[in-house]
């Protein structure tokens, strides 16, 4: 039965992941980490600490979804007692995607903008559209929940990195994010981003393909969050028996690269 510690368990995903882990035979939560025990999921009769060096036991696995200054302590600790991490944070820049790189070189580490199916299949199919299509202008509009803090979301990053990898470019030299005022014509090439946010959005991303008498548009509705946490199981179960490195969804679910 793999040990399972759930970072940021007072949180919206936290709850989720609690309750998905419920109805699941081959793993069982044995601890989580949050600053605060005010909004635990109800029924929660594990230790809850608010930092991993306070834990009784280390778990076999992470998983993680709270924010990039509490992710970095858990990878750390992660580190030195041999767990496996399944990284569902966002947020987080390109220097801190490098330091994961770092620690993926000592523990194994699943991390994903979007653990949810759809959403992997999706970044698959916008690769190949993006190459076949190598003219259209594409544009990426994400709409989420009123409490989201990041902007445009790690989803949506995903979805320009598979743009990007389509062209053979990367994204953060042609990426342009947030429009506002006189911008000029819009710059060949670019991947632009939007971002609406509201009510109780739980995410939504178009990626558009536009073209001259045509646009192609890609999208993915999530409606519930228990998407994300079954993703972020099945994640944990398929990392039991690897290696240190960093692996992503398209591993997880054996998506082709191409
Ligand atoms: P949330 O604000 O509801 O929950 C975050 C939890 O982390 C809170 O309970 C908070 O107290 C805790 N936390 C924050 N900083 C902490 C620290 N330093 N130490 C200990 N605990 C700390 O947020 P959420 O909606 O559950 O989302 C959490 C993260 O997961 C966000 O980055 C979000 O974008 C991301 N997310 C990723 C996916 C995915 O599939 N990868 C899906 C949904 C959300």
């Amino acid at each position: 039965m793999l040990k399972v510690g759930i970072v940021g368990i007072g949180g919206r995903m936290g709850h989720a992941l609690w309750e998905c882990c419920l109805g699941l035979d081959g793993a069982k939560v044995v601890c989580g980490i949050d600053k605060s025990t005010d909004t635990l999921p109800s029924g929660c009769n594990v230790e809850v600490v608010d930092t991993p060096s306070k834990l009784s036991q280390a778990p076999d696995v992470f998983i993680d979804f709270s924010r990039p200054d509490c992710s970095f302590g858990i990878l750390e600790y992660a580190a030195k007692n041999n767990c496996k991490v399944i990284l569902g944070t966002t947020g987080f820049d390109y220097d801190q995607k490098d330091k994961i790189k770092e620690y993926s070189k000592k523990i194994p580490i699943v991390f994903a903008a979007n653990f949810s199916v759809g959403v992997n299949i999706l970044c698959n199919l916008v690769k190949k559209a993006s190459k076949i299509m190598a003219d259209a202008d594409i544009e990426i509009v994400e709409a989420h929940h009123r409490y989201k803090v990041d902007a445009p979301s790690g989803t949506a990053l995903a979805i320009g990195e598979a743009a990007a990898e389509g062209r053979n470019v990367n994204l953060k030299d042609v990426m342009v994010s947030g429009r506002d005022g006189i911008t000029g014509e819009r710059i060949y090439g670019s991947i632009g981003f939007s971002s609406i946010r509201g009510g109780d959005i739980v995410g939504e991303h178009t990626a558009m393909f536009c073209s001259e008498g045509e646009r192609l548009e890609l999208s993915h509705i999530a409606t519930s969050r228990q998407n994300f946490a079954r993703g972020a199981f099945r994640a944990a179960l398929w990392l039991e028996d690897k290696k240190p490195g960093l692996y992503d969804m398209t591993e997880v679910l054996g998506l082709d690269k191409d």
